[in-house]
This record gives C-alpha cells, sequence and structure tokens, in this order.
C-alpha cells in the first residue's frame, strides 16, 4: 500500500487533497503542519500537510506525488491544525484558502526569506535519569544520548547528522516520545527576566474590592476552561484586572495572548504592559511589514514572546505554552473580518480556549448582547465593575432637542454657550461627528442636482481643503463643479455638516482657541495619530473634533465636554443591532470626560429627544439599556436568539445577483423540507422557514457592482450549518453561480 498524506491546497474548491508520497521520502520526516510541494493541475502549489491517511477515495492511480517537502519541523502545531479546520468547517470556507489566512505571507511563498529558526535538541531530566542500559540494541538512540549529554548547551540537527549515521532521525523521534530529549528554540541571551521573582518590574496599582473579587475569581479558575466578561465602566480599571491575572500566567510559564481592536492598539496600553512585566512583549498587526509579522510570529511559536497582544489575525498565532487569552474591547466590531473568511476573531479564541482548556477573560464597558446572553445562559462569569477608579465622578449625559434650533453649521446656540463656559475654565471639548469631510452632499440651489457618485447610490462629499468632491465608498473622486451641470447655475451650497464643517465653524467661533481635528483624513501619515494625541494629552483649552477614532480608548483627561453633534443617525437604521450599536458609542464617547479629578458633562444634539431606547439608556445606564435590547431580540427570535447566515451576491448586472439569490431560495427552501423530513417529527424546529430575501444590499450599486442579499435565520445552529453546507455544493454546480461573485457570511455583524 502507498503512503498517502492528506493536505491542504490553497484553492477555492472546498476539500481536502490526497497525495502520494514516493519511496524516496521516509514517511517519518512528513509531520502534520509541514510545508510540502505538490503539482497542482499544470501549477505547483505550496501546500499545508494535515494528516496522514489510511485511505483515499480516489483511484490510486489517479494519485500524484508530492514534489518535495519545504520545512524541517512544522510550523503550525496540532492545536492551530485543529483550530484551522474548525473554522473551515464553522465559517463554511475552503480549507486551504483557510490556512493560506492563517500564515504570514512569508510561508506562503517558496523560499521563506527569513532565516529557519534554530532549533536545538536537549537531554530532558528524565532522559539524564534513564537507565541507557536498556538502550544496548538501539544503538543510534544511545548515540544520540552521548551525544546531547556531551553538549549541555544543545545540539542543533546539523550537528546531529555530521555526527549520527543510518536511521538516526528515526531513533531521535523515538527519543523525543519517551521524553527523554527535547527540542527547544535556542534560549534568548536575557533569560534572567523569565524567573518569577523577576517577572514584575513595577508593583501595580492598589485594587479596590470590585477589582480584587474579579481577579479572585480569574486565579479560582485558573488552569481549565472558563469564560468570563468583565464588564466595568470606563476608568473602572479593566487593564488592572488583566495585569494582575497576567501576573499569574506569565509566573506559572505560561504565555498570553491579548486580543485589542485596529484602532485599540495604542503605545499607551503597550507602554502599560511594557512597565509593568519585564518578559519579552510583542505586538501582531497590520502596520506590520511581511518581515516583521513573521519574525513575530516565529518568536510567539518559539515560546520566546510571553505576551502577545494584536488584532483580529493574531487569533492564529501558535504559542505553545499559551495559559490564557483576553480580549479587550470585546463589543468592538473589527473582531469580526468582513471579508475573505468572514470569521469573527472573538468566536475563534472561545473555541481556541475550549480546546486548550485554559481560561478566557473579555471586557467592556458596553457589553455586546451575545456576551450578555452567554451570561445569562450561564456560559459566561458576568464580573461587574461599576466604581470609578480613584473615586472619579461618572459624566451628567444631557439631551439638546435641536427642533426649531437653528445650528449654526450643526452646532446648537446651547452648545456653542456651554463650549465657551468649559473653554474658559481651561478644559478641553470633545466634539463627535461620525463624518468626514466638510459636508455629506453638494447641491444646486436652482434645479436641485445633488452631488451623486456614478458608481455607488451615494452621495459625494465635498472636501474643503482639497477642494474635492470624494466618495466614501469607492475611490472615485473629481473636481468641485464651476456651475451645474445640470442647469448651468453657479450657486451650489453644502447639505449637512461633517467633521470639516464643525473644525472650520469652531475655528471662527473661537479664534483664541487651538482646534484639532482627528479623522481618518487627518492622520493618514505614519504617527500622525500618535503625534496628534501627544498634542492633546500636554494641551489645555483645545477642541477636539473627530469620527469613531476618539471614541475608543484614548485617555483625554483635560477634556470636560463631549458632545455627539448629531445622534439621529442611529436611530432610525434598518440594521436591528443599530440601537445597540449607538449605545455603545454613546457610552464609550461620554467615557472619554471627566476622567480623574475633572467631572465631565456629555451633551447629545438630537431631534427625537422622546426616543424610547435613547432614554431607556439615560435613564437605566447601558445595563438597563442591554436588559431591553435583550428581550426585544428574544420576542422577535433576532440573534443571540435565532443564528444567521447571509447570503451575499454581486454582479454586473442586477438580473444576475437576482436570479443567482432566486435559485438559493428555491434550493434552500427545498433542502430545508427535505432535511425537516428526515429528522425524527420530536426534533422539529418551532418555528419554521425563515429565508428572507432575496432583496437588494442596504447600497445596492457600490463601486460599479450591484449587490444583493439574503438570509436563512434558523433557531438551531445544527440546522444552519447543515442547510448551508447543502447550499454550498449545489450552488457550486450551478451554473447561475458564475455569473456572481457570492459568499456566504455565517453570523452577519454587519448588514450593509
Ligand atoms: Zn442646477
Ligand atoms: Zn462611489
Amino acid at each position: 500500500m502507498p503512503h498517502i498524506i492528506q493536505v491542504a491546497v490553497p484553492t477555492p474548491l472546498r476539500r481536502k487533497f490526497d497525495y502520494l508520497l514516493s519511496d524516496a521520502i521516509n514517511p517519518e520526516d512528513v509531520l502534520p503542519g509541514m510545508r510540502v510541494l505538490v503539482p497542482f493541475g499544470r501549477t505547483k502549489q505550496i501546500a499545508l500537510v494535515l494528516a496522514h491517511a489510511e485511505q483515499t477515495d480516489i483511484e490510486l492511480k489517479k494519485l500524484r506525488p508530492i514534489d518535495k517537502i519545504l520545512d524541517a519541523e512544522p510550523i503550525l502545531p496540532q492545536d492551530i491544525i485543529k483550530l484551522l479546520t474548525w473554522v473551515a468547517d464553522y465559517y463554511q470556507h475552503p480549507i486551504g484558502e483557510v490556512f493560506q489566512t492563517a500564515l504570514p505571507v512569508h510561508y506562503r511563498k517558496k523560499e521563506t526569506a527569513l532565516e529557519p529558526q534554530i532549533k536545538q535538541w536537549f537531554l530532558t531530566e528524565t532522559g539524564s535519569q534513564a537507565d541507557w542500559d536498556e538502550l544496548k540494541r538501539a544503538v543510534r538512540q544511545r548515540s544520540i544520548l552521548q551525544q546531547l549529554k556531551l553538549s549541555p548547551q544543545g545540539v542543533t540537527k546539523d550537528q546531529l547528522a555530521a555526527q549520527q549515521e543510518g536511521q538516526w532521525q528515526t531513533a531521535l523521534k523515538t527519543l523525543q516520545q519517551k521524553q527523554w530529549i527535547e527540542s527547544r528554540v535556542k534560549p534568548i541571551e536575557n533569560e534572567h527576566c523569565y524567573l518569577k521573582d523577576n517577572i514584575q518590574k513595577n508593583a501595580g496599582l492598589l485594587l479596590n474590592p470590585e477589582q480584587q473579587q474579579a481577579v479572585h475569581h480569574l486565579l479560582e479558575n485558573d488552569g481549565q476552561y472558563c469564560a468570563s466578561l468583565i464588564d466595568g465602566i470606563t476608568g473602572s480599571g479593566k487593564t488592572e484586572v488583566y495585569l494582575s491575572f497576567i501576573k499569574q500566567q506569565l509566573e506559572n510559564s505560561k504565555q498570553v495572548l491579548v486580543l485589542v481592536p485596529e484602532i485599540g492598539l495604542t503605545p499607551q496600553l503597550i507602554e502599560r504592559f511594557e512597565e509593568r512585566f519585564s518578559v519579552r512583549i510583542k505586538t501582531l498587526h497590520s502596520g506590520l511589514n511581511n518581515t516583521q509579522r513573521m519574525k513575530v510570529w516565529q518568536q510567539a511559536s518559539s515560546g520566546e514572546v510571553r505576551i502577545l497582544i494584536g488584532t483580529r489575525s493574531a487569533v492564529f498565532t501558535p504559542m505553545p505554552d499559551l495559559g490564557a487569552i483576553i480580549i479587550d474591547e470585546e463589543h468592538d466590531l473589527s473582531f469580526k473580518q468582513q471579508d475573505g473568511i468572514r470569521y469573527s476573531a472573538k468566536d475563534i479564541a472561545l473555541v481556541r480556549a475550549n480546546n486548550a482548556r485554559i481560561p478566557i477573560v473579555l471586557g467592556t464597558a458596553t457589553p455586546s448582547m451575545e456576551s450578555l446572553y452567554l451570561c445569562q445562559t450561564g456560559k459566561m462569569a458576568h464580573l461587574i465593575l461599576r466604581q470609578r477608579a480613584g473615586g472619579a465622578e461618572s459624566p451628567q449625559v444631557h439631551i439638546i432637542d435641536v427642533r426649531g434650533q437653528y445650528l449654526q453649521h450643526g452646532l446648537s446656540r446651547t452648545l456653542i454657550e456651554l463650549i465657551k463656559q468649559h473653554l474658559d475654565r481651561k478644559n478641553q471639548v470633545l466634539l463627535f461627528q461620525n463624518r468626514r469631510g466638510y459636508a455629506p452632499v453638494l447641491l444646486c440651489n436652482k434645479c436641485g442636482w445633488i452631488s451623486h457618485c456614478h458608481r455607488c447610490d451615494a452621495k459625494l462629499t465635498y472636501h474643503y481643503g482639497h477642494n474635492r468632491l470624494r466618495c466614501h465608498h469607492c475611490q472615485h473622486e473629481q473636481a468641485i463643479p464651476a456651475q451645474c451641470p445640470e442647469c448651468a447655475n453657479t450657486e451650489m451650497s453644502c447639505l449637512g455638516v461633517g467633521t470639516e464643517r464643525v473644525e472650520k465653524t469652531a475655528k471662527e467661533l473661537f479664534p483664541e482657541t487651538e482646534v484639532i481635528r482627528i479623522d481618518r483624513d487627518t492622520t493618514q501619515r505614519k504617527d500622525a495619530l500618535q503625534n496628534i494625541l501627544e498634542k492633546v494629552r500636554d494641551g489645555s483649552q483645545q477642541i477636539l473634533i473627530g469620527t469613531q477614532m476618539l471614541a475608543k480608548g484614548h485617555h483625554f483627561p483635560n477634556v470636560t465636554l463631549v458632545a455627539i453633534l448629531d445622534i439621529d443617525q442611529g436611530l432610525y437604521s434598518v440594521d436591528f443591532r443599530a440601537p445597540e450599536r449607538l449605545a455603545q458609542l454613546i457610552v464609550q464617547v461620554s467615557g472619554r470626560a471627566g476622567r480623574e479629578e475633572k467631572k465631565g458633562q456629555v451633551l447629545l444634539q438630537t431631534s427625537h429627544p422622546e426616543d424610547e431606547m435613547l432614554n431607556t439608556l439615560l435613564n437605566s445606564g447601558y445595563a438597563g439599556f442591554a436588559e431591553k435590547v435583550l428581550k426585544e431580540r428574544r420576542e422577535l427570535l433576532l440573534p443571540p436568539y435565532a443564528y444567521q447566515a447571509m447570503i451575499r451576491a454581486e454582479s454586473n448586472k442586477i438580473e444576475n445577483y437576482q436570479s443567482f439569490l432566486e435559485y438559493c431560495f428555491q434550493a434552500l427552501s427545498s433542502i430545508k423540507q427535505q432535511l425537516l423530513k428526515s429528522q425524527n417529527s420530536t426534533q422539529k424546529s418551532t418555528h419554521n422557514i425563515q429565508f428572507l430575501g432575496p432583496v437588494p444590499a442596504p447600497m445596492e450599486k457600490k463601486a460599479g457592482k450591484y449587490r444583493g442579499q439574503m438570509f436563512d435565520e434558523e433557531d438551531k445552529r445544527v440546522m444552519l450549518h447543515d442547510l448551508v453546507s447543502v447550499l454550498i455544493n449545489s450552488v457550486e454546480a450551478n451554473k447561475a453561480a458564475q455569473r456572481v461573485r457570492w459568499s456566504i457570511d455565517i453570523d452577519p455583524q454587519d448588514l450593509s
């Protein structure tokens, strides 16, 4: 029987592939997690070995042999192979692409551009105490042990090869299995800092009783799978709780993985970790180049990096001594990837922790409904922090009813008066407007022409600084027309308010005050955000104007007034998650005000002051609001009380996506009927077919493509996954699928 291995090949085909090992290759040299070069169609591909296979469904004579093995050691450990296999299965994504995505770019190319890591072999405690006489007949094992004994500083594979003979690699593996020897990556120079007493550089802050209780709970449940939600208001010292818990992990010789939102990875956060611990701490995020990413990945894989702080994709990093996972700002949308494999790093982290039997901690001031639901069902511990550290008071939140008020470029009289008062007291003011540019629409005063993007169902935003019209949904931009393209009238006006317009107005109203705008346009250059934040930290009497970027993690101790200029966009949205997002935004932005000794004030401008959800938030806080939202979701059977999959399709022609989605709808209906028939009648779903759509996407035309979508919603996750996987098989064989670009989104978060 020839030897068969199963590999993942980077291709959109949703399956694993079988290959043969030629006689020239020793099967024991091929381990799961190694890369191999394989012939694939007419090309060569780098594939990843998943397993040795006992049998194959393919006719033996059709199987092709692999070309060569690319790695001397597996680059992915078993636990990550298991995790990625789960990801492919759960998100119904081609397994080859999943492995491809999880690996650093260098590994996806033929030659790894970096030096391979130098592994060394050592005798273990067991090995040096063992009775070597047992090995009288195993000459090669004995010889290896002797070589290792003579070199307590470690022996590389090359050094072994130079001295050993015959099938010494097999002997090496046998010894490793007996745990008489072990391989380690060359130890780091500065090893003393890993000694228990030297781990902590500086002592932590004194914990208040709530924080102590949280830390106590985490320590008590260490060493097993346990998910905990730290639900702590801004300023309640969540990070201090993480740090106390991490200290314990490091002292137990464990590694810790900390996941943060994309723009939550601030130098302040990293500084805080580095000030506390002397171990090696590294970050993994999209700002690194491929070589840097590869290096951090390798250092985490070898165990050299003890704390890895990273964004979404860091969840796939191998960490041999992983002892705990922490997810900061767990409510943040950036943990969900919105293209390619639409995975949730948060859900993957929960699975990884469960597989590894280790604790996982989620922290936020505004928990997601999904996490609160897990707390309700007892699957997650709910640890509440309601005390602000240092006794700072929570800010007061007020509504400004702008109906009938004159707004000066988005600012009401009441607000302008308050800004003046706060500036007079030498404090900072933060104005939040979630729209870049000067104005979202340019309008002809005479005929009503408005600036549309010809590639999207969207308006072109007027950018004052660049004097251009820009689409925020595709790359299109154009000059400001000197006259109306329709009627040649030269009088045009700006509708709506963006950050640039607020900036200009603030400068005119308060000419003595420094006005700082923080949005994607002012922070494009490297370090720009960092420089601005430093200016803000050292300044007083400033007006800060910004978008989303300002809402997260940054600490502005001198800000005493925060105003959200327009909350109405979030109040009436088709997305059922819009109220949750708005509440999170309001609470997060409010959290920027009045930290430490200065009491803060928060103002919300709206023309819907009577809105029920808004009032619940203001009167009962986020907890009361969340309770109400969850109740509503339960009644309407929406997530987290139901499970959704979204099928998206786009094409140059409307008919193409329509007929494709129509096909999906029909296919799903008949698959579901068959599945129900085959089930025992008692197991039947309580609420039946819930297919929504096909409908046009909220923005049907985007970057020249027409887009549509449909949902499948089920009250049983198994049913959802069964349906979707049968659907995919049927879709792949269908012609309609070839005329569209389509994708499946399991647990969709962004419905646009
Ligand atoms: Zn006109
Ligand atoms: Zn556009």
